[in-house]
């Protein structure tokens, strides 16, 4: 299968509620975020001269993604700070906590809803360190 990725770097503070470690507290992350992509049809990918441009994934996912989350706060609509901060406008309130597989789920659904219909999301990665990251793999 031929897939194409793109990276991204964001910087976003988060905080989790009712979370018993250091990401309790308003904090930030310099994210990494991979986007990878794949032909809807694969059986049509190798009489394609290209899946997706470049410059339009990067489009893509700046408008869905990096446009919103980058210099951001991040908590979850339980977090008492969300009250105080909800009313910024780098505010971004989520239904679910700001975990990295939440963030994940989140940011693929984003991409998924704007990629034309011949290209699919094959998996979003997300690192919140250099030595910490997760995967979501879809179909
Ligand atoms: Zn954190």
């Amino acid at each position: 299968m031929l897939t194409l990725t793109k990276h991204f770097t964001l910087h976003f503070a988060h905080a989790l509620t009712n979370y018993n470690g250091p990401c309790q507290h308003l904090h930030g992350h310099t994210y990494h975020l991979a986007v990878t992509v794949c032909a809807s049809d694969i059986s049509q990918e190798a009489s394609e001269d290209y899946i997706m441009d470049f410059h339009n994934l990067k489009q893509l996912v700046e408008d869905a993604v990096v446009n919103k989350f980058d210099h951001s706060v991040v908590l979850s609509t339980h977090n008492p700070l969300a009250k105080t901060l909800g009313g910024e406008a780098n505010a971004v309130i989520m239904e679910k906590e700001p975990t990295t597989e939440n963030l994940l789920r989140y940011f693929a659904q984003l991409v998924a809803d704007r990629l034309p219909q011949n290209v699919k999301l094959r998996s979003v990665k997300l690192g919140e360190s250099p030595t910490s990251e997760a995967e979501l793999i879809l179909d």
